[in-house]
């Protein structure tokens, strides 16, 4: 059990002390207590932030101001950090902030939490202490909002994402008849979230272990639609399939590769998406790269195969592949075609795994010195010769393509 850690026991002796109380609170609770693993340990307490720093200075634990504003330190023992949380209740919130005053009083801080089953404590003993009945819900795993969903909902929108994620990570059966009725009225308001929170919440949500259940009900009530409009006339049917492959080959789950697969591969409306979720670049290059690849073909060649990842890169062509790959999977039962082509796309999946992008031979000042004057000119000739070079499986070495520039100046046999 996680309360026997030494190191959270510690915590908790130092904080239950002189007038001080000290609760484990939310995500890990309701993990101990569905057997599932603890990431991170939150701990609340009435002492002021302030007053923690202060203990755990005395005691020699280091403690960093992580958000002093909302009440936040954490402390770090044997390099594991816990973060404590002074109790707040809030006071006034326009659906996107809540403005928060600490307290003393554990029902209000267990009030303004989101779900019931996140709203348990554990006190320094272990015993689970229940203010919003959340114990019988932790048991049938019933994902439930904290007295009137509407009501909860329109104090922070965000919660109808979070309901869904929780759905996804812990529900069983189908979700909450109010929660979910009360996520389909609000949503339009998900619009006035800042996109930071909705494209994260999203992103988790995307990688729970199964979120297909999730995405179904999401549609259901107009959510999915509301988040992500491009996956309307799309549709979410791959995701089983997808989550199965990531079992038979072990991939990595990887959100992002969930989200290709219920999205459009066109370029224009990924970059839109991007830019209206703010993603980051990295994620915003990576569906560039998978939009722009193109289809696998069912008998491509492997130097075919080397020609595309030198023009398209292995991330955007391992995402092509993986999907493909997945649906061949689900179709494969049935159709010998399909078993094939999906040992294809498992045999270029682990080549380009290991490709290493050839250096192209020449540059500008071979240009240049060839005599080209600068200018657009030597771009365009040095991208055409690399055409050439690439078409030809890269074989061509230096002085082969030195030659080549020559005819191709002299004019003696122009590129194609
Ligand atoms: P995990 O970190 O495993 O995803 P968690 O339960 O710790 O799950 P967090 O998002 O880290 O979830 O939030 C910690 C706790 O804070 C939650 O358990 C919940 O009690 C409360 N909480 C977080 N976000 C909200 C919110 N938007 N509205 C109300 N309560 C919230
Ligand atoms: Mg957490």
């Amino acid at each position: 059990a996680w309360f026997t850690d030494p190191a959270l026991v510690s915590v908790l002796a130092l904080l239950n002390d002189e007038g001080g109380e000290a609760r484990v609170a939310g995500g890990a609770v309701r993990n101990s207590l569905m057997g599932l693993p603890v990431a991170d340990v939150d701990i609340a307490t009435t002492l002021r932030p302030e007053a923690v720093v202060e203990r755990a200075k005395a005691a020699g634990i280091k403690a960093v101001p992580t958000g002093i504003a909302h009440g936040t330190v954490t402390l770090v023992l044997e390099g594991k950090p816990f973060e404590v949380t002074t109790l707040r209740r809030d006071v006034s919130t326009d659906g996107r902030h809540a403005e928060v005053a600490f307290g003393t009083d554990w029902q209000a801080d267990a009030e303004r939490r989101d779900l019931t089953i996140n709203a348990l404590y554990a006190g320094k003993d272990g015993t689970v202490v229940d203010l919003v009945n959340g114990l019988p819900d932790i048991e049938s795993r019933t994902v439930r909002f904290i007295g009137d969903a509407s009501a909860r909902i329109a104090e922070d929108h965000l919660r109808i994402l979070r309901f869904f994620r929780f759905f996804a990570l812990y529900g069983s059966g189908r979700p909450d008849a109010e929660g979910l009725k009360a996520c389909a009225r609000a949503k339009e308001t998900l619009s006035k979230l800042s996109a930071e929170r909705v494209w994260s919440e999203t992103k988790k949500l995307l990688a729970a272990p199964d979120p297909g259940r999730a995405l179904l009900w999401m549609r259901q009530a107009g959510v999915l639609t509301a988040v992500l409009p491009e996956t309307e006339k799309w549709g979410i049917d791959a995701i089983p399939g997808l989550i199965e492959a990531e079992k038979a080959f072990g991939w990595t789950p990887d959100p992002l590769l969930r989200l290709a697969a219920i999205v459009p591969p066109d370029r224009e409306r990924l970059g839109l998406l991007s830019e209206r979720l703010r993603l980051s670049k990295a994620e915003a290059a990576v569906l560039d790269h998978w939009a722009s690849a193109p289809q696998i073909a069912p008998k491509l060649a492997e130097t075919a195969f080397d020609r595309l990842l030198y023009r398209h890169g292995p991330q955007g062509l391992s995402f092509r592949l993986k999907l493909a790959l997945a649906s061949a999977r689900t179709r494969g039962l049935a159709d010998p075609d399909a078993l094939a082509f999906a040992g294809l796309c498992q045999r270029l999946l682990a080549r380009a795994g290991k490709w290493q992008k050839p250096a192209f031979p020449l540059n500008g000042a071979d240009v240049l010195a060839a005599g080209v004057p600068a200018g657009p000119k030597v771009g365009a000739v040095l991208g055409r010769i690399e055409e050439e070079w690439v078409t030809g499986n890269f074989r061509d070495e230096r002085a082969r393509l030195l030659v080549r520039l020559e005819e191709v100046v002299k004019g003696e046999r122009p590129l194609p």
